[in-house]
């Protein structure tokens, strides 16, 4: 089995982003020669997620308000205790996942019709990445 990685960096203009990066995930799994297998697209921060859903603004937004409605922004989340202001960001990354997982078949995603991969930014501003792990053969 063959192994290929590659990093994506991200400074998200806003403190919640969602960004698509389905091309990015499908270049790395070009440059990886791989055909058949599967692709890890996973974020390495605990307030950021990486998710698969529709590219559509609507839908982007109502994620974005169910979001802000189960973990809302506020200022007394027991995390805030360690001088922290970000508790409503790692919830919220729990909600919507860290990874996922997509096949590779015959050198290409092998996604569905509106299956679109998204990074998800709850804690932006800074720099953060996100870890491509494509394997197979
Ligand atoms: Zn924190």
């Amino acid at each position: 089995m063959k192994f290929y990685t590659e990093y994506l960096w991200f400074n998200t203009e806003k403190k919640r982003q969602y960004i698509r990066i389905t091309d990015q995930v499908e270049k790395a799994v070009q440059k990886s020669g791989i055909r058949e297998g599967m692709v890890l697209v996973s974020a390495m921060h605990i307030t950021a997620s990486v998710f698969v859903n529709d590219n559509e603004s609507g839908i982007l937004q109502d994620i974005d308000e169910m979001l802000e409605k189960l973990a809302p922004y506020r200022p007394d989340y027991r995390h805030h205790r360690t001088g922290e202001t970000n508790g409503d960001a790692h919830l919220k990354s729990l909600l919507m996942h860290h990874e996922v997982i997509v096949p590779v078949t015959e050198g290409k995603l092998d996604l569905g019709p509106w299956q679109e991969i998204f990074y998800g930014e709850f804690d932006g501003q800074r720099r953060k990445r996100v870890i491509i792990k494509v394997m197979g053969e």
